[in-house]
């Protein structure tokens, strides 16, 4: 089916394509009215299971409920008269995804400073603390899920498989997500919580420290083999004794002994970072300054 869907009848000039899939296009457009920029993701309902209908209708629902600096922010959502498909328009974040940043960096024999990933640090943990006070669990954390803005900034999207739960000590059960980045519990079949994003987080930042993933195979019992059993190349000493011991942290087999996004934000290593963050842009650390 054809999935690239003009959207200038309805006031919106495409200005680039980010992505085209089976059943959904991505693409940069302008508002004609406003001028704005956005992403637009086109989403053909009528190709999708039930089930993933439900979840590109979640999306929405989950977007419009979140305001965070380091969110992808929301902008309007709608669905085209006489086709099946749903219009979701975000915010553009003009850095593309943190995948493609680490991969260009890997490829120029280059590493993200301490400051750097201590910044992105701060800024993923203060979006997780927030969606995790919604009672939202991500689901889908990862280096490609994470965008950066014209600042750098770093901003969590995508939220196709996210799961509101019900209670704080409620667990997703369904099996969703990314392998590589898929935690120790939910390899055992073990249900999914607040730790399981906890554990992609760490995945995440030890990506950043050391341009390729913890765990990698292209066959998923020796990755299952890798993630339940710790066995990931150790971070070296160019990043400093308080970055690699917060990550051991969250990357611990024990989902009971990983830090929740609070303690994380708690860190007293990761305190000198919120510093910079309110010099940097007062408004961006959501208020919480270093005792
Ligand atoms: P997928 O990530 O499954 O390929 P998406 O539709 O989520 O499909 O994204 C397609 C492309 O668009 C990806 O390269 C992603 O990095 C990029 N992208 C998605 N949302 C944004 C956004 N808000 N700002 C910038 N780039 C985005």
């Amino acid at each position: 089916m054809e999935t690239e869907l003009d959207l200038s009848g309805l006031g919106f000039t495409t200005i680039s394509r980010l992505g085209k899939g089976g059943s959904a296009t991505t693409q940069v457009v302008r508002d004609s009215a406003d001028g704005r920029i956005c992403v637009a993701k086109c989403v053909l309902l009528d190709t999708l299971s039930k089930h993933h209908q439900e979840l590109a209708k979640q999306e929405v629902f989950l977007l419009q409920a979140l305001r965070h600096p380091y969110v992808v922010t929301y902008c309007e959502s709608f669905f085209m008269d006489g086709t099946a498909t749903l219009v979701i328009l975000t915010e553009h974040c003009e850095g593309g995804d943190l995948r493609r940043l680490i991969l260009r960096t890997a490829g120029s024999a280059s590493r993200f400073t301490e400051d750097q990933v201590m910044m992105w640090l701060s800024q993923i943990a203060l979006a997780l603390q927030y969606i995790h006070g919604k009672k939202v669990l991500h689901r889908d954390l990862k280096a490609s899920n994470l965008f950066l803005d014209k600042n750098a900034a770093v901003k969590l999207g995508d939220f196709g498989i996210s799961k509101v739960l019900e209670g704080t000590a409620d667990f997703a059960a369904t099996l969703l997500g990314t392998p590589y980045y898929m935690s120790p519990e939910v390899c055992c079949n073990e249900l999914y919580s607040w730790k399981s994003d906890i554990w992609s987080f760490g995945c995440v930042l030890y990506e950043l420290c050391m341009l390729k993933r913890p765990f990698e195979s292209e066959k998923l019992p020796v990755l299952v083999h890798m993630i339940t059993n710790d066995l990931y190349d150790p971070i070296p000493d160019l990043y400093s004794d308080g970055l690699r011991s917060l990550l051991c942290q969250m990357l611990t087999k024990s989902a009971a002994a990983r830090p929740f996004a609070d303690e994380i934000l708690d860190n007293s290593y990761v305190h000198s970072y919120m510093a910079k963050l309110d010099s940097l842009a007062p408004d961006l650390s959501c208020g919480r300054t270093p005792p």
